[in-house]
């Protein structure tokens, strides 16, 4: 399914995804974060670290919750590099808007870089479930 269907229906219920995580998808966390694979990946094995806590901007978060993303985010930097020759952090911080989030809940990107990575303008997927759980247990056994 298309990502941006998905995101329609996420506005329309008010629904936050990353408030609902499943632990399943879950590929690391700690007590203030979790790593999930991302749902809508621009390139395969891109990751997100996203706090437990329900906020848009890193100013709602306290010293500890932004430290423990910090920890996730060097995790998944690990995880990614035994694959990969760089990684490429993404953050936007801002309102929903201005910022161009797509999800008001703010999540830091990790996307493994290649010699040649093109991920610009393309059609983003959204994984169903089944997809998800693989792309978890493969990124596990790195
Ligand atoms: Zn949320």
């Amino acid at each position: 399914m298309f990502y941006e269907k998905i995101l329609k229906s996420f506005r329309k219920n008010n629904f936050c995804p990353f408030c609902h995580e499943d632990k399943k998808f879950i590929l690391a966390e700690n007590k203030f974060a979790y790593i999930t694979p991302a749902r809508a990946p621009y390139v395969k094995d891109h990751l997100l670290v996203i706090p437990k806590k329900h906020a848009l901007n890193l100013a709602k978060l306290k010293g500890k919750e932004k430290k423990a993303i910090f920890d996730l985010i060097m995790k998944g930097i690990k995880i990614l590099e035994k694959k990969y020759p760089a990684v490429e952090m993404g953050y936007k911080e801002g309102d929903l808007l201005s910022a161009r989030k797509t999800i008001p809940h703010l999540h830091f990107h990790l996307v493994p870089k290649r010699k040649r990575n093109k991920f610009s303008n393309v059609k983003r997927n959204f994984l169903d479930e089944k997809q998800l759980i693989k792309e978890v247990e493969k990124i596990k056994n790195f």
